[in-house]
């Protein structure tokens, strides 16, 4: 069994973007996984290749490290997040930040197929970008949670499973600042441009923090925390 590789849960957002390359400075071997279920933010998705590439193109022992990406269909989670069994659910952003048509536990279903996937690459740590300093209290984003469900998942394949949250305790300024950290300016550039969150899937206006809307949850927590990151620099 090789400790020495990762796989990280790759989405083409900012986070698992700054967890890529975390991933990338500590393990020999790292590959991706990003699941497709027909998200209504789907811009993110198209990102990834780019990303990739961005990435090891920063340094050369990163390109050496970066291994196969794979894309995992998972229509069933398309249909419980909209459409028919959720018809009469109003579409709305809620108090967490997340659009409401967000499934429920969904971070449980990404890293047990993860798992899966991993087991037979041959890998036993999983690597995701979530975080409860941001989306505090979100049920699935939680250490507990995750510390919990790694457990389950040892258990339940006989393997050692561990699964690594390297945002867990930052906010996003301090994302920020781990992006500046592990790649310097020309990875936080490569967040900026290439990276997406915006949960309209605006890619048609650029800020100094990157693309989006400006209004949604989500590109609103990015540019605070870009702000916060900058005000920091200064200070
Ligand atoms: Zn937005």
């Amino acid at each position: 069994m090789n400790g020495d590789a990762a796989l990280v849960l790759f989405s083409g957002g900012q986070d698992s973007t700054v967890c890529l390359a975390w991933a990338l400075e500590r393990y020999a071997r790292v590959e991706t996984v990003g699941f497709s279920y027909g998200q209504r933010h789907a811009a993110e998705l198209g990102q990834r290749d780019k990303l990739r590439a961005g990435l090891a193109n920063l340094k050369p022992e990163w390109h050496q490290r970066l291994g196969h990406d794979h894309m995992l269909e998972l229509p069933e989670l398309g249909r419980l997040s909209d459409t028919a069994l959720t018809r009469d659910a109003e579409i709305v952003m809620t108090e967490t930040g997340l659009p409401s048509t967000f499934v429920p536990g969904r971070n449980l279903l990404f890293f047990t197929y993860a798992a899966a996937l991993a087991y037979r690459r041959g890998m036993r740590t999983l690597v995701g970008g979530m975080c409860e300093t941001d989306f505090s209290g979100y049920p699935d984003c939680r250490n507990d949670t995750l510390q919990t469900l790694a457990k389950a998942i040892s258990l339940g394949t006989d393997a050692d499973f561990i699964i690594e949250t390297p945002l867990m305790w930052i906010d996003k300024a301090g994302t920020w600042a781990l992006a500046a950290e592990l790649g310097g300016a020309a990875l936080v550039e490569l967040i900026v441009e290439d990276s997406h969150t915006c949960y309209l899937d605006v890619r048609s206006r650029r800020h100094d923090w990157g693309y989006g809307c400006g209004h949604c949850p989500a590109c609103a927590l990015r540019a605070k925390g870009w702000e916060k990151w900058q005000a920091a620099k200064k200070s």
